[in-house]
């Protein structure tokens, strides 16, 4: 058995203490987690209505490691495909690969990269949905509107100080990056405490999102974050605006 199912096992054994079924599920987010670690997490509180406290209702937690190892399931079928039309394309001479697949995101100019920054965005799908979303594109479907969520409303354009870039209103994915060539990071001013996020401060005790924190959500939230400047090599990054 893989890691994964061997976590997801633990999840599911009601005869263990909540605490040690949650931590069972943060190793599932280290091994899948297409939003990144800290917004699949959040995704999961909500979709999964996890309480504030475990013992509420403890089978949230199966909930959440359900969906993450649906989507999953689907993204190891189509990167076991992808792998085998690779090895047909380099018997054939072709080195390179003609596409690049969504889970083999390039880490510089990453298109998500506010989720890494700020757990509370990220695509409101289901991981499946966005998963399956993921590979429509991934085979040339032509989808309306955000590539990752498929908002059609107008974009937010955010100043990079001496440009614009355009981000999805809805879940900050850059549609449009500055052009002028640099290493744009979208993030909020005010970071998001991890510990925070984990103990699920943004949920009450029957699961349903807190309306108290966080104060600010959706477009506004878009609004608000600010950009930096990561340096290729050093990796140092620069808030734009200090330029
Ligand atoms: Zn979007
Ligand atoms: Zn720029």
């Amino acid at each position: 058995m893989t890691s994964f199912h061997t976590r997801r096992a633990l999840v599911h054994d009601a005869s263990l203490p909540p605490y040690r079924r949650h931590s069972a599920l943060r190793t599932c987010l280290t091994l899948f987690a297409p939003y990144g670690l800290r917004a699949t997490y959040h995704h999961l509180t909500v979709s999964a209505r996890m309480p504030r406290l475990l013992e509420a209702d403890p089978e949230s937690l199966v909930r959440a490691v359900d969906e993450l190892h649906e989507a999953r399931e689907l993204q190891r079928a189509r990167a076991e495909e992808y792998a085998e039309r690779r090895r047909a394309e380099k018997r054939a001479g072709r080195r390179r690969p003609t596409d690049t697949p969504w889970w083999n995101r390039p880490w510089r100019n990453p298109p998500d990269s506010a989720w890494q920054h700020d757990p509370f965005l990220h695509p409101p799908l289901r991981l499946p949905d966005y998963v399956r979303r993921q590979h429509a594109l991934l085979d040339g479907v032509e989808l309306p509107g955000c590539p990752a969520c498929g908002e059609e409303g107008p974009a937010v354009s955010l100043s990079t100080g001496h440009g614009h870039a355009e981000l999805c209103r809805c879940c900050a994915w850059v549609l449009t990056p500055c052009d002028c060539g640099r290493w744009h990071s979208f993030e909020p001013a005010l970071r998001v405490g991890w510990s925070r996020t984990w103990q699920r401060e943004h949920m009450t005790g029957t699961g349903e999102p807190s309306p108290h924190w966080p104060g600010v959500r959706g477009t506004a939230r878009v609004e608000r974050l600010e950009s930096y400047t990561v340096d290729w090599e050093s990796r140092v990054v620069r808030r734009d605006g200090d330029q």
